[in-house]
C-alpha cells in the first residue's frame, strides 16, 4: 500500500537505535526526508548511512545531542524546511522501587516523558494546521495502560503526556485539518533498553541471560519480544494518509500481553 507520505519531513527524536530507528526506517522506506537525532554522534552517523543505503534518494539530516534540552530541540527544529510528521521519543527512566526516587529523579523523568514531547508539540502544530497536514506519534509504553511497579517514574510521566494528548489531539482546529496526535504504547520490543530493565548487561552470562528472556517470552502470547521493524510499520501506517480519521487513540503493540478487552 501506498502510504502517500513521499516527499514529506520527518523529525525522529532518539532515532539513532531501537524503536526510534524502527521509526526512521519505515518512514525512508516510504520516501520521507529525515531529520533523525540521538546523544551518540557516531552511533547517529552510523544510523544516517543505513536510511541512505535504505532509499538513496532521501535527505537525511542528523542532530546529535540531549533532546530533553531546549538548545538541542531548538536545533532539531531547524533542521527541516518544514515539519510534517514528528515522532516523540527519548530514554525511558530507570526501572527502581517508588521508595528510591527522589525529586530530582522525578524532574527528569517528567523532562524525558512529557514536557519534552509536549514543547516539540507546541512547537510543530501550528506550521502543521496552516499547511493542512500533521502527524504527530508519541512513543510511549504499556505501562500506560498496565502499570508496572518498578516503573514508577514512567507510569507517571507517560500518563500526563496521555492526559494532554488526549485532550489537544480534539481540538477541532487540528483535526479538521487533517492534523492528527497518536501514542504507540510498545509491549516487550527487542532492543537494549528491554535488556537493561531485565537486568541484563555485559556482566550477565549468556545462559543467564537466555533464562531471563524465555521466562519473559513466557508472559507473551506470541512467546517473542516485538522486532522494531513491526513497531516502525505501525508508526508509518498512522502516517499515513490513509490514517486522517484516527486521532487521540492509545495504540498497544505488545503480542497480546495486555490482559484487558479495552
Ligand atoms: P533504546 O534501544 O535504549 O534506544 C534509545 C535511543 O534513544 C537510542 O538511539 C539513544 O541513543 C536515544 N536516546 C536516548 N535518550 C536520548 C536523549 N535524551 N536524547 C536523544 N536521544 C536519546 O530504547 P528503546 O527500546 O528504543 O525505547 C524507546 C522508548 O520506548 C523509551 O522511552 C522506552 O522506555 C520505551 N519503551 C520501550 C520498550 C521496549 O521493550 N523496548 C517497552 C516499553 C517502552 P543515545 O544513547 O546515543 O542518545
Amino acid at each position: 500500500m501506498d502510504l502517500g507520505i513521499a516527499g514529506r519531513w520527518a523529525l525522529v527524536c532518539a532515532s539513532s537505535a531501537g524503536l526510534g530507528r524502527g521509526c526512521a526506517q519505515a518512514l525512508a522506506k516510504e520516501g520521507v526526508n529525515l531529520v533523525i537525532n540521538g546523544r551518540n554522534e557516531q552511533k547517529l552517523a552510523m544510523t544516517r548511512n543505513e536510511l541512505l543505503a535504505l532509499n538513496p534518494a532521501l535527505e537525511v539530516r542528523m542532530v546529535a545531542g540531549d533532546i530533553t534540552q531546549a538548545s538541542v530541540r531548538a536545533e532539531f527544529l531547524a533542521a527541516a524546511p518544514h515539519v510534517d510528521i514528528l515522532v516523540n521519543n527519548a530514554g525511558g527512566p530507570r526501572p527502581d522501587s517508588y521508595a528510591n526516587l527522589t525529586t530530582d529523579d522525578w524532574h527528569d523523568a517528567l523532562n524525558n516523558n512529557m514536557i519534552t514531547p509536549i514543547e516539540l508539540i507546541r512547537e510543530c502544530l501550528p506550521d502543521m494546521i496552516s499547511r493542512g497536514f500533521g502527524r504527530v506519534i508519541n512513543i510511549t509504553s504499556m505501562a500506560v495502560k498496565a502499570p508496572v511497579s518498578v516503573l514508577g517514574l514512567s507510569n507517571g510521566a507517560r500518563a500526563g503526556l496521555t492526559g494532554f494528548v488526549s485532550g489537544v489531539a480534539r481540538e477541532a482546529e487540528l483535526a479538521a485539518n487533517n492534523v492528527t496526535i497518536n501514542n504507540i504504547l510498545p509491549g516487550a520490543f527487542d532492543t537494549d533498553r528491554i535488556l537493561k530493565t531485565m537486568g541484563i548487561d555485559e556482566q550477565t552470562s549468556a545462559e543467564e541471560a537466555q533464562r531471563k528472556i524465555e521466562a519473559r517470552y513466557k508472559t507473551i502470547p506470541a512467546r517473542r519480544f516485538g522486532k522494531p521493524e513491526e513497531f516502525g510499520a505501525l508508526c508509518a501506517f498512522l502516517c499515513s494518509q490513509q490514517a486522517a480519521y484516527m486521532t487521540g487513540q492509545n495504540l498497544l503493540i505488545d503480542g497480546g500481553a495486555y490482559p484487558g478487552t479495552f
